[in-house]
């Protein structure tokens, strides 16, 4: 990988509004800045205030001052060191900003869109659009930061949808129990490139490669679950009763953590039938005759209980499943 496009990536990573000094780029390949600002992912920052010296071998950074030569009256500028008033070529004090929100522009611009990047967790994650791969629409977003020890939580707050894949410049989140649906995460260190010219190669087909074997093992616990879970209506219960259960525990974590958080405890989105058919590995009508068998009383109780954050708050452990 390219020096800038490995600083760059590192920058999104950690900063809020990533600056890029003539002292760095001018380590990077020769044309690697005109690329980036061609690209437009630069444009001038406010100049650089302080310098480091490099005369006396102490790497010290100093204030740069302006005078105005004696003869020509030209701009000129200077930093203290110890070694006497040290000169600096102007250019050494360009800067370079590349907001958030331009780097994503310019890296997703392929991605279908409804308007700029809607920042759904501040500062964290971005929601980007949709795409196709893999012979499925996905759902596109960004996130950073998740190297971080809340990442679980900002995964949660997120509430990525079914089918999505979140696009991170260098980190994915670790495994956490406490994530409740954990997306697909690729670091973008895996995807971009420079192309010819001031353009990002998306490598396309590393994300398809990656989507598909995920489909791929999705498909196949599915026909397992059907396996094991096909049988009489008393099972179909059980099941549900479990995936439900199952949520409630994250529900309530959630709703802990976010009254702890806001002083208002918030409800973990409950799953929909339709969802529950999927877990499960039923058609949706299985799930609708189940609610209304008559032995379901528990599986009802449950249903309910998933849509009230108050009581959510106090479920503790899963009722007897004897329903
Ligand atoms: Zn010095």
């Amino acid at each position: 990988m390219s020096e800038s496009l490995r600083q760059i990536l590192w920058a999104v990573e950690s900063d809020d509004l990533p600056v890029f000094d003539y002292d760095c780029v001018v380590r990077w390949e020769p044309g690697e800045l005109a690329r980036c600002l061609a690209a437009g992912l630069f444009s001038p920052a406010e100049p650089s205030r302080f310098l480091t010296c490099y005369e006396c071998g102490e790497l010290h950074d100093s204030e740069v001052v302006f005078f105005p030569h004696v003869v020509t009256g030209e701009l000129r500028a200077a930093i203290a060191c110890t070694l006497g008033e040290v000169l600096v070529p102007l250019e050494r004090l360009q800067r370079w900003q590349m907001p958030i929100g331009t780097f994503l522009d310019v890296v997703f611009a392929h991605i279908e869109r409804n308007g700029p990047p809607a920042e759904i967790v501040s500062g964290r994650v971005w929601r980007l659009g949709k795409a196709k791969w893999a012979n499925s629409q996905w759902n596109v977003f960004f996130a950073r930061r998740l190297h971080w020890s809340d990442a679980w939580k900002v995964i949660n707050q997120a509430q990525f949808p079914a089918r999505s894949v979140v696009f991170t410049p260098q980190h994915v989140a670790e495994l956490d129990e406490r994530i409740i649906r954990r997306p697909t995460m690729l670091p973008l260190r895996e995807v971009l490139t420079w192309g010819e010219g001031p353009k990002f190669v998306f490598d396309h087909a590393y994300v398809e490669d990656h989507l598909a074997e995920l489909l791929r093992s999705i498909a196949a616990q599915t026909v397992k679950k059907k396996t094991r879970k096909q049988g009489p209506r008393p099972a179909h219960i059980n099941a549900i009763m479990s995936e439900l259960q199952q949520h409630l525990r994250a529900a309530r974590d959630y709703a802990i953590t976010t009254r702890d958080r806001t002083g208002a405890p918030a409800l973990l989105k409950p799953p929909t039938k339709e969802t529950l058919a999927k877990l499960v590995g039923v058609h949706k009508s299985t799930v609708t005759h189940c609610f209304r068998d008559e032995s379901a009383v528990m599986l009802n109780y449950l249903w309910n209980l998933a849509h009230d954050v108050d009581r959510i708050l106090d479920y503790r452990s899963p009722p007897s499943c004897g329903s």
